[in-house]
């Protein structure tokens, strides 16, 4: 648990139920000295059981209330399914196998438990469950590429996998419009700008978009959104006019970004002009004023930048110390964002990728790492220039971007695209968005197999 617990599970909920199911049970006796280990294992029929943190992760993004009902697509184990029955012991639990000597197997184990809650049935879960629809949330095994169809009309909340992968979509039309953008991408999460972000016009959203909004992401079963700030932005400016007009403007970014119930707002820090530390304080003063002054579950992710010119947040030195800088109260609601080709242009060497996540571990700790901005680069390594390429067709190459898909502890993490949309978004995010799945294929299935 306490591994779970470094992970950044963090929901108490999950890891009481993860301690309550006797993992052990739900293995082939052969295997029952391995139950704690981080893998995957086989359980037979060419299925496996899904290791401890994918369960928690998958367990913790669905929320499973007390009194829910879920329905889940692949018991295989009955592992997943019997944390959710005790999340949801008022509720029910509707669980779809298509291997009948699974089904048995399971149902013999939420004998045992005394799990009363769940009903089985044998068969295909692409089709869902429709007589027993609406549900609360529905879970779906990782390695489907995508919602079946029929799916989408049973849910309130659909759990779609655990790539958490997506785009930066355009909110021309209205920010309701960018969910349906991010749906015909097949992304998880989506990233947009909630006004133009070369403008200082701080438009306030009317009451019934945020209602538009909200239930496009909820029929897109979209698990995150957040947005990115303004390109004017400049929080660590020394003149107190453009300052002060950039406080006004970051604040109206979080208080629209609150009331659209956004995850987080991924912020680059400024340019600091005369004196880097003094810029630095600057920075961290106007990141505090404007978190204080809008309350709320809203997180500020901090991206590190290319570091051209003036640009502070180039290192992860540099980033720690912003956030170390803001008050206990305020810094709880901060982490961080990196770009793959900003750690490129800064020099971080992506050619081994796992030096530089130890690198951002020991200086600033793994779990603050909340986002990643995947794009490939145009610009020389360590060229401070910051020029996105589609995804391994530029400097860093395939290589880097497989083994981020590839690696679990990234899982929850919100990945995000920013490549060349060129003459046509929709195409060339798809292709990226592919490409990135493909890369993740190998290690998501056997991830997938509860
Ligand atoms: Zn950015
Ligand atoms: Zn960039």
């Amino acid at each position: 648990m306490r591994h779970l617990a470094g992970r950044g599970v963090q929901d108490q909920r999950v890891l009481t139920a993860m301690r309550w199911a006797p993992r052990e049970w739900f293995l082939p006796p052969h295997l029952a000295g391995d139950a704690y280990t981080d893998g995957p294992l086989p359980i037979g029929s060419g299925q496996t059981i899904s290791q401890p943190y994918v369960v928690a992760l998958m367990t913790e993004r669905l929320q499973p209330g007390r009194t829910d009902r879920i329905l889940e697509i692949g018991t295989g184990s009955g592992y997943q399914t019997a944390i959710l029955a005790y999340l949801a012991s008022g509720g029910t639990v509707f669980t779809v196998e298509r291997l009948p000597d699974l089904l048995v197997e399971a149902e013999e184990r939420f004998r045992r438990l005394g799990l009363t809650n769940i009903v089985t049935r044998l068969g295909d879960g692409a089709a869902g469950w429709s007589d027993e629809a609406p549900f609360d949330g529905i879970i779906v095994a990782a390695a489907a590429p995508r919602v079946p169809e029929p799916l989408t009309k049973q849910p309130a909340r659909v759990f779609r996998g655990i790539l958490m992968l997506g785009a930066h979509v355009s909110s021309q039309g209205g920010v309701p419009s960018a969910p349906a953008r991010g749906a015909a991408l097949q992304a998880d999460v989506i990233q947009l700008f909630t006004k133009t972000p070369n403008q200082w016009r701080e438009p306030t959203i009317a009451a019934d978009v945020i209602e538009r909004f909200h239930s496009e992401v909820r029929r897109h079963g979209l698990e995150a959104v957040v947005a990115h700030d303004s390109y004017l932005i400049n929080l660590a400016s020394p003149d107190p006019v453009l300052r002060a007009r950039s406080i006004e403007s970051f604040r109206s970014e979080l208080t629209r970004s609150r009331s659209l119930g956004l995850r987080a707002v991924v912020s680059h820090p400024g340019n600091y002009i005369d004196d880097r530390a003094a810029g630095l304080e600057r920075n961290a003063d106007g990141y505090a004023e404007c978190l204080a002054s809008v309350p709320g579950d809203l997180d500020v992710w901090i991206e590190g930048t290319a570091g051209s010119g003036t640009a502070l947040g180039a290192r992860f030195e540099e980033l720690r110390d912003l956030r170390n800088a803001l008050p206990d109260q305020i810094r709880t609601r901060v982490g961080f964002c990196l770009d793959t080709a900003h750690l490129h242009a800064v020099g971080y060497d992506l050619a081994r990728v796992e030096a530089v996540w130890e690198a951002f571990d020991r200086v600033i700790g793994f779990d603050l790492l909340k986002c990643l901005h995947l794009n490939d680069s145009r610009a020389a390594a360590g060229s401070r220039v910051d020029r996105h390429e589609w995804i391994g067709e530029g400097q860093i190459g395939p290589e880097p971007f497989r083994r981020i898909m590839r690696d679990s502890r990234l899982a929850g993490v919100v990945k995000i695209i920013e490549t060349p949309k060129r003459d046509d978004p929709l195409r060339h995010d798809r292709r990226m968005l592919r490409r990135l799945r493909a890369y993740a294929r190998g290690n998501t299935r056997a991830l997938a197999g509860v």
